[in-house]
C-alpha cells in the first residue's frame, strides 16, 4: 500500500457519527469472524473508527491502541495519501490484492478491499476495509516453491536417470542427467519425445510393461536398451514408482533408471565361465577316462600274457611292447593331470618361476630326444637347428613344458609330416621357432587359441583341454617373453617363443 496518489480535491470533509458504527459494522463483523478477516473504519482524516478482532489477530493492536489515532500514525509505511484509502474516500470501491504490509517482526501481505462509508444522506464520510491475511499462504507457497527447487537441484545432481509423467502418463519432468545422458532437451523428451530414443526391438515390451502398471498403479522394473549421446545403446534398468498427492490422489509416476551395460557384460561372462567350466569338466573326465581305458585293456592283455608265458606259447617281445603301451598311457594321464594342476596353478597365481642359467639349444635338444619315441610313433621327422648358444636365466622345467607342448602340437596337428625347430639369438632375446607343416590355423582363430578353453578345431577329430598355448604363453609371459603364430590353413604353422637374455 506504498504508491500515494494526490487525490486531494475529492476529499469530502463530512465526518461520521461515531455511535452509530459499531452498530452498523457489528453484523458484518459476525459475518466475517469465521473467516479470521479484519474489518476496520477509518473516518474522513484516516482516523480509525472501528477496529475488530480479526484486525487485533493480523495487526498484533488491540482497539485500544489504534482507535481514534490516524492510519500514517499507526502505520508509518503507509503514507499521509495512500492511494486505496483515498480512492475509497473519494468514492470508489477498491480492491488492493497481495499487498506487502511491515509487521512488527516481518513482512506480511494481505488482501484489502476498500469501500467508501456513506451516511443516510449518501454523503461519503469515511472507508470501511476488509482486509484478508495472506502471510501464511504466501509462506506455503513459498516453501512449497523452495521444496520444489531443492528437489530439482537434488534431483539435477543425483548420479541416476531421473524421469516424472503426469496422472495422463506424459512425461513432463527429466533430471539433468537424463538429459546429459541423451544429448536431447526437455522439450525433445517431453511427453512421449522420450520413446524415441529406446531401441526399437525394445520399444513394445517397454511400452505394454509402462501402461499395464500404469493402469494398475504399479510398482513396475524394466530393462531397455537407450540411446545415449553419443549414438550407443546401453541397457538401462528402469524403476517406476506412482506418486500420490497429501490428500492421496494419483499424481502420476516417478521413475530412476541406471545404466547397467557393464553389470550385464560381467553377467554375461560369468555366464560364459560357468559355461566354459562345465564344458571342461565333462572333457577332462572324458579325457582322462580314455587313457585309463587303455591302461586297464593292455594290463588285462599282459595277464593273458603271463598265462601264456608260463604255457611257453608267449610270442616274443610281447610283454615289452605291453608295458611300453601301458607306460605311455601312464604318461600321457601324468600330462593331463599337470595341466589340471598348472590351470588350478595359474588361476590362484600360484606359477612360480624358479630361473637357473642355461643355453636354450640344450633344452631344446633334450626335449627333442626325449619326445622321439611321439616323434616315430606319429611318423614325423624333427630337426634341430642351433648353430650357435642362446644363454639366458629361465625356469628349466616350465620352458621345458612349453617346447614339449608346441612339439606335442605339431606332431597332433601335423602327423607324418616334418617338424623343424630353431634356436637363434636376437639382439635381447633367444628365440625359440617350432615350424610344422600341419593342418595350418585360419587368421580369426589365430588370436584366441592363446586363451583358456579356445580350441579351432572340433573335440571329434582332435582330443584336447584347449589349454595347453594358455599355460604355455602363462609361462612365457611370467619370463617377460612372448609367444606369436605365424600360419597358413592347410599349410603348416610356426610358433615362436622369444625370451628375454636378461633376467626378467
Ligand atoms: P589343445 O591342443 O588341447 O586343443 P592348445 O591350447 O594346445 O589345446 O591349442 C589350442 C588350439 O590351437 C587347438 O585346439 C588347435 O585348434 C590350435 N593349434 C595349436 N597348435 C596347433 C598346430 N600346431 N597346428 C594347428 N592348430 C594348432
Amino acid at each position: 500500500m506504498k504508491t500515494k496518489v494526490r487525490v486531494e480535491a475529492h476529499r469530502p470533509r463530512r465526518q461520521l457519527d461515531a455511535t452509530r458504527l459499531p452498530t452498523m459494522l457489528g453484523f458484518a463483523d459476525s459475518l466475517l469472524r469465521s473467516e479470521g478477516a479484519g474489518l476496520v473504519a477509518l473516518d474522513g482524516d484516516f482516523r480509525f473508527t472501528f477496529w475488530n478482532g480479526g484486525m487485533e489477530r493480523i495487526a498484533g493492536l488491540s482497539a485500544d491502541q489504534v482507535m481514534g489515532r490516524r492510519a500514517i500514525d499507526v502505520f508509518p509505511f503507509l503514507g499521509e495519501q495512500e492511494v486505496h484509502l483515498v480512492r475509497a474516500l473519494a468514492g470508489e470501491t477498491v480492491a488492493a490484492k497481495r499487498q506487502r504490509f511491515t509487521r512488527a517482526e516481518r513482512d506480511g501481505f494481505l488482501d484489502g478491499y476498500f469501500t467508501p462509508f456513506r451516511d443516510e444522506k449518501g454523503n461519503v464520510v469515511g472507508v470501511v476495509c476488509v482486509i484478508h491475511d495472506l502471510t501464511a499462504q504466501k509462506l506455503a507457497e513459498e516453501q512449497l516453491g523452495e521444496t520444489e527447487r531443492r528437489f530439482q537441484n537434488m534431483a539435477d545432481a543425483a548420479p541416476v536417470l531421473l524421469w516424472m509423467s503426469e496422472p495422463d502418463g506424459l512425461c513432463t519432468f527429466f533430471n539433468q542427467s537424463w538429459l546429459d545422458f541423451t544429448g536431447r532437451t526437455l522439450e525433445d523428451e517431453w511427453g512421449v519425445g522420450w520413446a524415441a530414443g529406446i531401441h526399437f526391438e525394445d520399444f513394445q515390451r517397454c511400452m505394454d510393461t509402462y501402461v499395464m502398471a500404469f493402469n494398475a498403479r504399479r510398482v513396475f522394473e524394466m530393462e531397455y536398451r537407450l540411446r545415449r549421446h553419443d549414438g550407443e545403446y546401453r541397457w538401462i534398468l528402469d524403476r517406476g514408482t506412482p506418486r500420490y498427492t497429501p490428500d492421496g490422489s494419483f499424481a502420476g509416476y516417478i521413475g530412476s533408471c541406471i545404466d547397467i551395460t557393464d553389470r550385464k557384460r560381467m553377467e554375461g561372462e560369468l555366464r560364459k565361465a560357468v559355461r566354459d567350466r562345465d564344458d571342461f569338466l565333462s572333457i577332462a573326465s572324458h579325457e582322462l577316462r580314455t587313457p585309463l581305458t587303455t591302461l586297464s585293456l593292455e594290463i588285462q592283455r599282459l595277464k593273458r600274457s603271463l598265462g601264456k608265458r608260463s604255457q611257453g606259447i608267449l610270442k616274443s617281445g610281447r610283454l615289452e611292447r605291453g608295458a611300453e603301451i601301458a607306460e605311455n598311457q601312464i604318461n600321457r594321464l601324468i600330462m593331463l593331470v599337470e595341466e589340471l594342476l598348472d590351470v588350478s596353478r595359474l588361476a590362484s597365481g600360484r606359477l612360480r618361476v624358479e630361473p637357473t642359467v642355461f643355453d636354450l639349444s640344450d633344452l631344446v635338444r633334450e626335449v627333442a630326444n626325449r619326445l622321439q619315441p611321439s616323434i616315430d610313433a606319429a611318423g614325423c621327422a624333427l630337426s634341430v637347428e642351433a648353430p650357435a648358444p642362446a644363454v639366458g636365466s629361465w625356469d628349466w622345467l616350465r620352458v621345458e613344458q612349453v617346447i614339449a607342448n608346441l612339439v606335442s602340437n605339431a606332431l597332433k596337428y601335423g602327423p607324418g609330416k616334418p617338424i623343424e625347430m630353431s634356436v637363434t639369438r636376437e639382439t635381447e632375446c633367444a628365440c625359440l621357432r617350432v615350424k610344422d607343416y600341419g593342418i595350418g590355423i585360419a587368421p580369426q582363430d589365430q588370436r584366441r587359441i592363446f586363451h583358456r578353453f579356445e580350441r579351432a578345431v572340433p573335440m571329434s577329430h582332435y582330443r584336447g583341454f584347449g589349454l595347453g598355448l594358455w599355460i604355455a604363453r602363462e609361462i612365457v609371459v611370467a619370463h617377460g617373453g612372448s609367444i606369436d603364430v605365424d600360419s597358413e590353413l592347410g599349410r603348416g604353422s610356426t610358433f615362436i617363443v622369444r625370451l628375454p637374455l636378461r633376467a626378467a
